[in-house]
């Protein structure tokens, strides 16, 4: 296989969308409705041995994590969640407690959120959980922030903390002991609350442009606002928001955060560009600048940035 995005951009060639219709490319598929909103969909899977270790995260945790990066899809497209579907497919020796708590996260991120569970489907599997979740939402008609907006001159900005879900993976690949600012980590990583709010916010503000949540970190996340939107970027990693925690774990373990923020992913922040004159209520920092340029440049760093990829 030459690449986990050669193959999507493979299938966009393969299978055109129909007119008027957002596809593929985006954090969300958008269907515009008649009556003044349009849909917002999204799927997205969860392998073990691949997205989660068995044997470290506790089904509650896999419960809300499943629902919580689904979400986090529509919180990136400025939309409200209607609902989900749940598949899993989980080894016949799997325990009725062990589904137990992993419906009791599902059920407890969707409750604090408001989103019913509609439906899914349930199946064996012949030796590991994969979990598939697809996720319904709306925004109105035209308002969703695709990653195809920004322009040259708009400010780079993230939400919240950006690393300490890689740092979080980190720590429990290396089997670090669970103390200090570890355990604030792995929560970030199996607990991440989808930026909703904010996200509706920044859809209702004049001047913001393009909008990703960050899933694969930022230097994944921010080519494909670049590719999408045929724009460059210029990211000073000096501004990058890093957490105390973050920098503890880093010097403790003689790690670079840079590693963490840019390279790792699953914050599931939201990554934004918006006019220098917009006014934005959301709390964010600003780490950068869209340019005509098609080029990344990385100030303050000669090192280059890729994010995470599959294949
Ligand atoms: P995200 O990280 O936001 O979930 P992805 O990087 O997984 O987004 O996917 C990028 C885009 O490619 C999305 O629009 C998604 O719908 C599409 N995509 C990914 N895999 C497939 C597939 N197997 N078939 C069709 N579309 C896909
Ligand atoms: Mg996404």
């Amino acid at each position: 296989m030459k690449g986990e995005f050669e193959f999507i951009n493979g299938i966009r060639r393969t299978f055109p969308v129909p007119d008027g219709i957002t596809g593929i490319g985006d954090d969300c598929a958008v269907i515009p409705q008649t009556d003044g909103w349009e849909t917002l969909v999204s799927t997205d899977i969860l392998v073990e041995g691949v997205h989660f270790l068995l044997e470290d995260i506790s089904p509650y945790q896999l419960g809300w994590k499943s629902a919580a990066v689904n979400f986090s899809d529509i919180a990136a497209m400025g939309g409200t969640p209607s609902g989900s579907f749940l598949a899993i497919a989980v080894p016949r020796t799997t325990g009725a407690g062990w589904l137990e708590e992993f419906l009791h996260g599902y059920r407890n991120i969707s409750g604090e959120y408001g989103f019913p569970l509609l439906g899914g489907d349930t199946s064996s599997s012949p030796d590991r959980v994969s979990i598939c979740v697809t996720v319904l939402g709306k925004a109105p008609a035209g308002t969703s922030l695709k990653r195809s907006s920004a322009r040259p001159g708009d400010l780079i900005c993230v939400t919240g903390f950006t690393g300490d879900s890689a740092a979080g993976l980190d720590a429990v690949l290396k089997g670090r002991p669970r103390e200090g600012e570890v355990p604030y980590l792995i929560d970030r990583h199996y607990l991440p609350h989808p930026r909703i709010a904010e996200g509706m916010s920044l859809a209702r503000t004049d001047g913001v442009h393009a909008m990703m949540d960050i899933s694969d970190g930022i230097g994944s996340d921010i080519r494909h606002i670049m590719e999408e939107s045929g724009v460059g970027a210029e990211i000073d990693v000096d501004r990058l928001p890093l957490s105390d925690e973050l920098r503890a774990y880093c010097r403790r373990f003689g790690a670079d955060p840079l590693d963490f923020a840019l390279n790792g992913g699953e914050d599931y922040e939201l990554l934004f560009t918006a006019s220098p004159q917009a006014s934005i209520d959301v709390p964010h920092t600003v780490i950068g600048q869209i340019t005509e340029n098609r080029g990344l440049v990385w100030k303050g760093s000669d090192r280059d940035f890729n994010g995470f990829r599959h294949f």
